[in-house]
């Protein structure tokens, strides 16, 4: 089965209590986010390859360690991918950005793709998924089916919470994402909310609840 990676470090998952939070407002909502991101994105990170380079410092030359490689790509599944992309681009400040958009039918709960732009060289590429709820997995799937199609070196799919519903059919899908996550919560309700969970995470960072 595909790898799940919670990332359990004191900060994150005080961050993430706070956003859970039903009385934490959008805007503090919208910076915790960004925060975890950061944070979160450390972790994606850890393994991007390095080459040794020459610089000058200025007192002489050396070889320092420098990330290899054609630049990695941040994909953002519209709407709330947007809050996890706005972290992870502070510490990816190069990265190329891709957006897939993708609503879910509310009857049927499949992902209907609306939008897809990502960089025309895929090939070689290290991407990483962002959305920060993996809840049916159907976004997911639908997103990462889509990505394959262009081919890149490596796709990772992180997220602020998930589900075992969502894993397994994420996973059953495609087992050779890995996940990373805050949290893994304990069930998914009727309507495909993960409880429990934090909402709707694109209404609580957008402030559009009962629009
Ligand atoms: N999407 C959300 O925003 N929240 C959930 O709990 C599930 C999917």
């Amino acid at each position: 089965m595909g790898q799940v990676f919670v990332i359990d470090h004191p900060l994150v998952q005080h961050k993430l209590t706070l956003m859970r939070q039903k009385d934490t407002s959008t805007s503090n909502f919208r910076t915790l986010l960004r925060e975890i991101s950061v944070l979160l994105g450390y972790e994606v990170c850890r393994d991007l390859p390095l080459t040794m380079t020459p610089i000058e410092t200025p007192m002489q030359a050396m070889n320092a360690p420098m990330l290899d490689g054609k630049k990695v790509v941040l994909v953002s599944i519209l709407r709330a991918g947007g809050g996890i992309l706005d972290g992870m681009l502070e510490i990816l400040p190069s990265a190329r950005v891709g957006h897939i958009g993708l609503y879910r039918d509310p009857k049927t709960l499949i992902a209907v793709e609306y939008y897809f732009k990502v960089p025309h060289e895929m090939g070689g590429r290290d991407c990483i998924v962002v959305d920060p709820m993996l809840a049916t997995g159907n976004s997911a799937i639908a997103a990462v089916d889509r990505l394959k199609e262009t081919k890149p070196k490596s796709i990772k799919f992180v997220c602020l919470l998930t589900c075992p519903e969502g894993i397994k059919t994420f996973h059953a899908a495609h087992p050779d994402i890995a996940i990373y996550t805050a949290a893994i919560d304990d069930k998914l309700n009727d309507k495909g909310y993960i409880l429990p969970g934090l909402g709707d995470a694109g209404d609580r960072l957008f402030g559009t609840r009962g629009h």
